[in-house]
């Protein structure tokens, strides 16, 4: 049995006001319960504060990104150890705006991996197709690739303590969300390519959809056998609505 789990990533977005506000309507309208997971991922500056105000809610914190190294003169990074002192339990990565615009690799994605699980992070990898390659389709190949390029450095045990992410790049912050069956069918390939390494793995990991998830299009999402809850960027921002999502997975 999975449970099913909804992370909020507030990217760059936010303020020490809007955090509080936002923070406080969501602990009014979100029920955690025993169903679905629920987790938040705001930006660096705000992780302690933000965790302050979640203190014994049930709601999880999370981070955007980590960096591979452990400590050390990296300007501008922040590791797994910071991170887990600061109250974070889960952490992205391999999101698609990392890899596109910051140019990471799939090896620095492994690596990235599994500095959060050595710090005891519940690592969220981002695998995900453009619109290019979903039209030549390659989805599936691609998504495959992705996995198999991070799985060949950090080993399908991994997995045992992380958490997939499917998320296409062209439904991300576009609005277009890829259909349940869409979905379904990558997810299902995700879970049998890992199911293939290790059947007990395959079975366990939780898949989770991302791209331009709403209230209106989750609860249909998160019903399809494969998918285990959704990674949510821009409707994360909205209490009203992310509280809506997380019912849709509870
Ligand atoms: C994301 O940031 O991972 C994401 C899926 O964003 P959005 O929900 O805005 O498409």
């Amino acid at each position: 049995m999975r449970q099913p789990l909804v992370a909020g990533n507030w990217k760059m977005h936010g303020s020490r006001v809007e955090n509080a506000s936002l923070v406080s309507a969501l602990l009014d309208l979100v029920q955690p319960e025993k169903r679905a997971e629920i987790m938040v991922c705001p930006p660096f500056p705000y992780l302690l504060e933000t965790g302050r105000l979640l203190k014994d809610s049930g709601i999880a914190l999370g981070a955007q990104s980590v960096c591979a190294e452990a400590q050390g003169a990296f300007t501008g990074e922040v590791s797994a150890a910071m991170l887990k002192d600061a109250g974070c339990a889960y952490v992205l990565v391999g999101h698609s705006e990392r890899r596109q615009l910051y140019g990471e690799s799939a090896d620095l994605v492994a690596g990235k991996l599994m500095a959060a699980q050595s710090h005891g992070l519940v690592p969220v990898l981002c695998v995900g197709e453009t619109l290019e390659e979903r039209e030549g389709g390659q989805t599936l190949n691609v998504v495959s690739r992705q996995l198999e390029a991070v799985l060949s450095v950090s080993g399908v045990g991994s997995l045992a303590k992380a958490v997939i992410a499917y998320e296409p790049v062209w439904a991300i912050g576009t609005g277009r969300t890829a259909s349940s069956e869409q979905a379904q069918e990558v997810h299902a390939t995700i879970r049998a390519k890992v199911a293939g390494l290790d059947a007990t793995i395959g079975g366990s990991v939780r898949i989770l959809y991302g791209g331009s998830v709403k209230a209106s299009n989750a609860r249909e999402l998160f019903a399809m056998p494969d998918i285990d809850g959704g990674l949510v960027g821009g409707a994360s921002l909205k209490a009203d609505e992310f509280a809506r999502i997380c019912a849709g997975a509870g």
